[in-house]
């Protein structure tokens, strides 16, 4: 059985970077798919032994960090309607910033499962924001580093109850 596994948070937290890894060089095919939106992006994962479709919310780099336009949250809802899973990702160098609340809040209403990460975790930089992430109160962060390659294996088990 194959799932869907949106990966939401707010701009710059390495969303694409994550995705890019997941989907690897199947992206140049997924991109000549029709139905792929601009803001939507849609691709073949591959993470240890599974296999699942990934979705990055792109199109929110316009957002800026303070602010959640309508566009970020209606984005964002429809990410989590297509898929059987939100990886939400957070950044760890940064900790948890307003605007994560918010994403927490819109996945808590819509009633996702959740699987909460903490990315840019290489090395020790992340620590704090790491213990920052269990306060969002979606249950224990996965520390990864989307760009390193680190913490794969973490993320391959927290997805194996959703296949
Ligand atoms: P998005 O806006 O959430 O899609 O974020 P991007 O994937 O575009 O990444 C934003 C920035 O964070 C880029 O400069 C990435 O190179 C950087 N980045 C992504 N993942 C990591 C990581 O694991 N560690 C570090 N240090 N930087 C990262
Ligand atoms: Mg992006």
């Amino acid at each position: 059985m194959t799932f869907t596994l949106a990966i939401v948070g707010r701009p710059n937290v390495g969303k694409s970077t994550l995705f890019n890894r997941l989907v690897g060089k199947r992206l140049a095919l997924v991109d000549n798919q029709p139905g792929v939106t601009r803001d939507l992006r849609e691709g073949d994962a591959r993470l240890g032994e599974l296999r699942f479709t990934v979705i990055d919310t792109a199109g929110l780099e316009d957002a800026t960090d303070d602010s959640l336009p309508g566009r970020m949250r209606r984005l964002t809802e429809r990410a989590v309607e297509m898929a059987d899973a939100c990886l939400f990702l957070i950044d760890a160098r940064a900790g948890v910033l307003p605007t994560d609340e918010i994403f927490a809040d819109i996945l808590r209403k819509k009633n996702a499962h959740v699987i909460l990460a903490a990315n840019k975790a290489e090395g020790s930089a992340g620590e704090a924001g790491m213990i920052e992430a269990w306060g969002l109160g979606l249950g224990e962060p996965i520390a990864l580093s989307a760009e390193h390659g680190e913490g794969m294996g973490d993320l391959a088990a927290a997805l194996v109850p959703v296949a």
